[in-house]
């Protein structure tokens, strides 16, 4: 927990829009996709991006048995296996031959105003 005046790193803020948790740095809502007010002054130095990783799977339900339930859950661990996030994203039920496609997707962003990398 390396918290010393690290700048906005790891920082986080509600959307006005959906009220979900996203980062400081956010210039648009990942979750509603809506863009977020963004002073002038910081635009200039909008954060670079790169998806650092996505997966994505389906689950289909055999054409005949009962109702399925499903919750999709996602937690975070660090380097040591430490649970540091848990949470139940959603929750729903699939009727014979319906299907759901799930996606995970890891967002990294890179700012020289998030403090610098831990130098080894
Ligand atoms: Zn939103």
């Amino acid at each position: 927990m390396s918290n010393g005046g690290q700048g906005t790193a790891g920082k986080t803020r509600t959307c006005p829009h959906c009220r979900a948790t996203i980062l400081q740095s956010s210039t648009a809502c990942p979750v509603c996709r809506k863009s977020l007010r963004w002073d002038p002054h910081t635009e200039k130095h909008k954060p670079p991006s790169f998806s650092a990783l996505k997966v994505e799977g389906s689950v289909k339900h055999p054409p005949v048995g009962e109702t399925w339930e499903y919750s999709l859950m996602v937690s975070v661990k660090n380097e040591k296996g430490e649970e540091i996030a848990r949470q139940m994203v959603g929750v729903g039920s699939l009727q014979p031959e319906e299907q759901r496609t799930f996606t995970l997707s890891v967002e990294v962003f890179t700012s020289q105003t998030a403090g610098p990398a831990k130098a080894r």
